[in-house]
């Protein structure tokens, strides 16, 4: 009874045309048990009581004691109609900004009153991962799963470990053994999830915990699980509330595994299927250069989405090339740190649907740009800043217009990275390093130093 009830009004489907099977939300896969693509969740809108305008979301704002009503994710609840209330899960997140701001948009040379951040670090966790987390947890409720798992370069580690406590679910996260960030490996422990550092890079633990998962049927928590980019989606629904109810011209956001541009694309796309936005915004995928595994397939192999039929082969040799040079990823953006992102061919569909463009950064170019956030903003980690840098040069380039709306979407919080930003300080490193001054222990000398 219940269950039919889902299936009447969403259902996992296999992304390949070719393929395009159906499969209740009732069950758990993460992958299309006869093509091995990747799954989304298609719903009969028909069905659900979606309102006629945005705006009509707004007067959620005012029943806040709601838990589903405060949430930044279920406040859109009908967007993401998988499942009953009684299974939803929320511990607060989506509580966003979305700043105007006019000294980040000098830097990047954009005219005053044209740029927004969307500031996810102040999710329960510090990243966007909890609103992803927060609609993949009630979904891992719903199927009655009693403990879950996750490969993570850090963030998703921290917001399964939370989402895992606060469900009552037993959480492993598995982590390389290369960079990870301090603040989110103490988030990981401090929840209490079981940590298992692997000899290896982030790919090789999205390998392993896909077999673990399947062997030891833990639920996954990666945003290969569709449920989750149906949470991340909300992350655009709060950009357009922010901006009264009107879409921006171009939203940027950096590229690791591809979760969140794919959402976006998805999100944006069902808004204008459903007659709720005019136009679609533009989206830019920013890469760092030492993992620019999108940037390289789209703008050097002309690699597309093509209808759905993605030319594989394409993909299969550049991997094979990696393999052949034994490649690992290396950028100080951790977060992105990604050679084989997974949700690869969901964002070239989101690069289709958003008439979509990619660019890499380099590291120099991110650290800059998180130092000025940092100054002039609320501050972010180092794979946020990329945006920033992204759009200096797509400013430059001329491919985005100094008077066009633009929202950057700010993945992560300041803290969860503190040994980039104090070399950085420290090390001097950068155009805008703000060293300690070193003092002897003597009053008119500190005075000096401060006039
Ligand atoms: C996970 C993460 C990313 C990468 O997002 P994808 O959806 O995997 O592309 C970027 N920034 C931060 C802070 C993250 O935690
Ligand atoms: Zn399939």
């Amino acid at each position: 009874m219940h269950s039919s009830k889902y299936t009447d009004l969403a259902l996992q489907k296999c992304i390949n045309p070719e393929c395009g099977r159906e499969f209740s939300c009732a069950r758990t896969l993460f992958k299309c048990p006869a093509c091995g693509d990747l799954l989304d969740i298609w719903y009969n809108w028909d069905k659900i009581p979606v309102p006629d305008k945005l705006n009509e979301f707004a007067k959620r704002w005012a029943n806040r004691n709601n838990p589903l009503d405060l949430s930044g994710v279920w406040r859109f609840r009908e967007l993401l109609n998988f499942c009953q209330d009684r299974y939803k899960v929320t511990i607060g997140e989506g509580q966003t900004i979305l700043q105007q701001n006019d000294t980040v948009a000098e830097y990047v040379d954009m005219q005053p009153g044209r740029l927004y951040l969307q500031y996810e670090g102040l999710n329960p966790s510090g990243s966007f991962k909890d609103n992803g987390m927060a609609a993949a947890f009630s979904h891992a409720m719903m199927v009655g799963a009693k403990s879950c798992a996750c490969a993570s370069t850090g963030n998703t580690s921290a917001s399964v470990a939370l989402y895992a406590h606060s469900c009552g679910l037993k959480c492993t996260v598995f982590i390389g053994s290369g960079r990870i960030a301090f603040g989110k490996l103490s988030q990981g422990m401090d929840y209490g999830a079981q940590t298992i550092q692997i000899r290896g890079d982030f790919d090789d633990c999205m390998r392993q915990v896909q077999a673990v998962c399947t062997k030891l049927g833990l639920y996954l928590l990666n945003s290969l699980n569709p449920f989750r980019l149906e949470g991340q989606k909300t992350i655009m629904y709060r950009i357009i509330e922010g901006l009264g109810w009107q879409a921006p011209d171009w939203i940027v956001v950096p590229g690791g595994n591809l979760g969140n541009s794919s959402a976006f694309g998805k999100a944006f796309y069902e808004l204008k299927e459903l007659g709720l936005i005019g136009q679609i915004p533009r989206l830019a995928i920013i890469n760092a250069a030492g993992a620019d595994t999108l940037n390289h397939l789209v703008n050097s192999k002309k690699l597309s989405w093509n209808g759905g039929r993605v030319n594989q082969t394409i993909i299969d040799q550049y991997y094979a090339d990696l393999t052949a040079r034994s490649f690992s990823p290396h950028t100080c953006a951790s977060a992105i740190e990604i050679a084989r992102p997974v949700n690869l061919k969901k964002c070239l569909r989101a690069i289709d649907v958003c008439n979509g463009v990619v660019r890499a950064v380099t590291d120099e170019e991110i650290c800059d740009a998180k130092a000025i956030v940092g100054r002039y903003g609320l501050g972010c980690e180092p794979a946020s800043a990329a945006t920033i840098a992204g759009l200096k040069h797509l400013r430059a380039e001329g491919v985005i217009e100094a008077d066009e709306r633009v929202a950057c979407v700010l993945t992560g919080h300041p803290l969860k990275d503190p040994n980039v930003t104090v070399d950085y300080h420290k090390q001097k490193q950068g155009q805008f390093s703000n060293p300690p001054v070193e003092a002897p222990n003597d009053l008119d000398e500190i005075i000096k130093l401060i006039e």
